[in-house]
């Protein structure tokens, strides 16, 4: 099968009443334990690749790495999204290396941290729309601001969604997916406590927009054990927390559909790289610590396909290509 637009994956998650991973990748070992795990649950994936991303494997090794993915798991339906693409012009390139879906992160300008008003991300998030259709492509919007930086993005701050607003933003953009500020943010460092999040903000836009799927940024966990497991073997990293398992789901019900983890994934490739050399002193075979932090990989993902509820889900309808949905549209 060929990569499917997300737009497909999402609305069959709305149908069906679960939630699925976007996960961040960069290399291999990554794209390998996720499709592992992928594989082994029968869950459909979002594979996701960050402006960072692109930069970092020159934007031909992430095209191919997950070609290979595509065509090692014939039954599981991915899609390629482009997370938190700062222009039409990212977004442009996107598409022409072959993505089924783009965000365009109209919430911030192009330097991805100074805030926009609701007007200018409308006009960014319109293009991208308007350009993005023709090719069948997925597009997902963001409204209001999360806390944290990663990768680069982010303004600090956090403007929680207001529903209302993102109604009126969905008219507006036609966009097919939008991230909602619920209190979440961005990185290893969120709470340091466990959080409260605006839930009922789910709630109000589903109410006015049912079946619009939604999508929760800055969902990583931060499990305790990973964070023990790199400070234990050499790492410094601070006290922190992340958002529950049960918080995700309680959103998932309420009409949460695409669930972003980065964070977590990195955290346990660190460790398990940290764990096998200190371990291992004498070791100079990375087919050893990456095969480790692939590992690490599938069992976080694999975790998390069963708690969102993904698991089980692949064969349950026929993928549709980008010619499919340009009709659609
Ligand atoms: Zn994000």
């Amino acid at each position: 099968m060929a990569l499917v637009p997300m737009k497909q994956i999402l609305d069959e998650a709305v149908k069906g009443n679960y939630g699925v991973g976007a996960y961040n990748v960069n290399n291999m070992e990554q794209i390998q334990g996720i499709m592992r795990a992928a594989s082994e649950t029968k869950s459909p994936v979002i594979l996701q690749a960050s402006r960072g991303a692109l930069e970092y494997t020159n934007m031909y090794y992430i095209k191919y790495l997950v070609q290979a993915a595509v065509e090692d798991n014939p039954g599981i339906p991915i899609s390629l999204h482009l997370d938190h693409g700062n222009s039409l012009q990212t977004c442009k390139e996107a598409i022409e290396l072959g993505f089924t879906s783009v965000m365009i992160d109209g919430s911030l300008k192009e330097d991805s941290k100074t805030p926009t008003t609701f007007e200018e991300n409308v006009k960014v998030t319109k293009e991208v729309v308007e350009y993005a259709h023709q090719f069948g492509v997925s597009v997902e919007g963001e409204l209001g601001t999360l806390g944290g930086i990663e990768d680069g993005v982010g303004s600090g701050k956090v403007m929680l969604t207001d529903p209302d607003e993102a109604v009126r933003f969905i008219k507006l953009t036609g966009v097919d997916a939008l991230a909602l500020a619920i209190g979440t943010s961005h990185g290893a460092y969120k709470f340091k406590a466990k959080p409260t999040l605006a839930m009922d903000i789910i709630n109000a836009v589903q109410a006015k927009l049912p079946g619009m799927p939604l999508v929760m940024h800055g969902s990583s966990s931060v499990p305790q054990e990973l964070i023990e497991i790199i400070n234990k073997y050499g790492g410094n990293m601070e006290k922190t927390m992340g958002v529950p398992m049960e918080s995700i789901q309680e959103a998932i019900k309420r009409g949460i559909k695409k669930i972003n983890v980065d964070t977590d994934g990195r955290l346990a490739m660190t460790g398990a790289v940290r764990k096998y050399l200190a371990e291992h002193p004498d070791a100079f075979d990375p087919r050893k610590y990456f095969g480790e932090a692939r590992e690490a990989v599938y069992q976080s993902v694999k975790g998390k396909m069963e708690g969102f509820g993904t698991a089980g889900h692949a064969g349950e309808y026929e993928p549709l290509t980008l010619e499919d949905m340009k009709k659609l549209y």
